[in-house]
């Protein structure tokens, strides 16, 4: 039987972020993902400098051989309308392809890798995990995304307040004609909001390649939803009219307050796997990394004791960090909500000082403020 320190469930930037940290710290980790990578994640890519600060990525360096498409502007507006453009004097964002980005940490991470092998089973034996009656450690991860077996084994019935976001999207090459016929700008992706703000549909390109997608705070009609986002852009020419329409979908949940269930006895979640998206704008990937790193400050200063009440300053440190998830939109009526959205979405203060600088780039939470002990 082979056996670690940590095993991390999940190769995501959550499992990798964790590994990094732990394997720079001289412990013995292995990430065990089902998919073999380089591998594709359903995903705009989308993500924020500070993303790439608390990853301490060098930009230039990542860009030389990979897509990292600098990020100026922002198109918003309500499905159907024109949408109004917000303009910044810097890099806000980058939209980045998630097979790449996320190989990219996966191979920096430098843990023993166990890929395109799925987690079956886990069982408590004698204060260690037995996962896979395979590989033995005192701690145990999940970092396995929505369907991460470890959470669904830790949490069982999920939280009433949980909600889910069900999303579909496409993401493809486009070809000469294609980028030329394409009138969205690289630097300036665009959003468009459901009327009732349950959802927004979005418009990304990276370079050469085009993400559209849409993606809703219930299941009710998305896949209806994507197919007429889509057509509209379409008739509207801001995409090529030969796009595909090969929609994948995908679920995760956001982000309502942390959990005494993120942890027990020698496991944690992390990631999606906690359900730890912003809930305003679905962005998962800086919310897997930063509770990566605040696992694993908590994690060293348990130094091998993993019983569940050293982990206990894990789900504290993470309401500090994300707040208690308090939503004022969610508790308004659908009607309120619908006929505030295109008031809202056409206001130009509202558009930069709220949707984009406080919801989708999150400039109220720099890197800097994040937790210096470990990082
Ligand atoms: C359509 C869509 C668009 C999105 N756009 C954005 C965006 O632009 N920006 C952003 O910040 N966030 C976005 N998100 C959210 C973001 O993708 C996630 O929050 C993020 O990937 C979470 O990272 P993670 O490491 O926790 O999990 P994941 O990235 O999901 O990684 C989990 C890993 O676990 C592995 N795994 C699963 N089950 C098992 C098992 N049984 N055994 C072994 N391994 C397993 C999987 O193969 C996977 O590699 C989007 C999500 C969707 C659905």
């Amino acid at each position: 039987m082979d056996s670690c320190d940590v095993l991390i469930v999940g190769g995501g930037p959550a499992g990798s972020t964790l590994a990094w940290k732990l394997r720079s710290r001289g412990m013995d980790v292995i990430i065990q993902d089902k998919s073999v990578f380089p591998r594709d994640k359903v995903c705009a890519g989308w993500i924020t400098p500070a993303t790439t600060d608390l990853l301490h990525i060098d930009t230039d360096e990542y860009a030389r051989e990979r897509v990292l498409q600098p990020i100026t502007g922002f198109r918003t507006g309500i499905i159907g309308g024109a949408g109004i453009v917000t303009r910044y004097e810097r890099t806000v964002s980058y939209g980045i392809r998630r097979s790449e980005f996320d190989y990219y940490l996966l191979e920096r991470a430098g843990a023993r890798l166990r890929l395109g092998e799925s987690v079956k089973t886990m069982e408590r034996k004698n204060g260690d995990w037995i996962v896979n009656d395979a590989i033995k450690t005192s701690l145990l991860i999940g970092a396995g995304g929505h369907f991460c077996p470890v959470s669904e084994y830790l949490r069982g019935n999920r939280e009433r307040s949980e909600s889910v976001v069900a999303a579909q999207e496409v993401e493809f090459e486009m070809s000469g004609s294609q980028q030329r016929d394409c009138r969205v700008a690289g630097d300036t992706p665009e959003l468009y909001f459901c009327e009732d703000l349950k959802g927004y549909g979005w418009c990304f390109r990276k370079r050469n390649f085009l993400n559209i997608g849409l993606g809703r705070e219930d299941d009710h009609n998305v896949a209806e939803q994507m197919r007429s986002f889509f057509e509209n852009l379409r008739d509207r020419e801001r995409i090529p009219k030969d796009s595909p329409a090969n929609f994948k979908g995908h679920a995760y949940r956001l982000y309502h307050g942390a959990s005494q269930n993120f942890i027990a006895d020698g496991v944690m979640l992390i990631g999606d796997a906690a359900g730890l998206a912003h809930s305003k704008s679905g962005a998962g990937i800086r919310t897997a990394v930063e509770s990566a790193l605040t696992a694993a400050e908590v994690i060293l200063a348990a130094a091998g004791d993993y019983e569940r009440k050293r982990l206990a300053p894990y789900p504290a440190l993470l309401a500090e960090r994300f707040g208690n998830g308090c939503e004022i939109f969610r508790i308004l009526p659908e009607a309120v909500r619908r006929f505030m959205s295109r008031r809202l979405m056409e206001n130009r203060w509202f558009a930069r000082r709220v949707l984009l600088d406080r919801w989708f780039l999150n400039t109220h939470r720099p890197a800097n403020s994040m937790s210096r002990r470990v990082l």
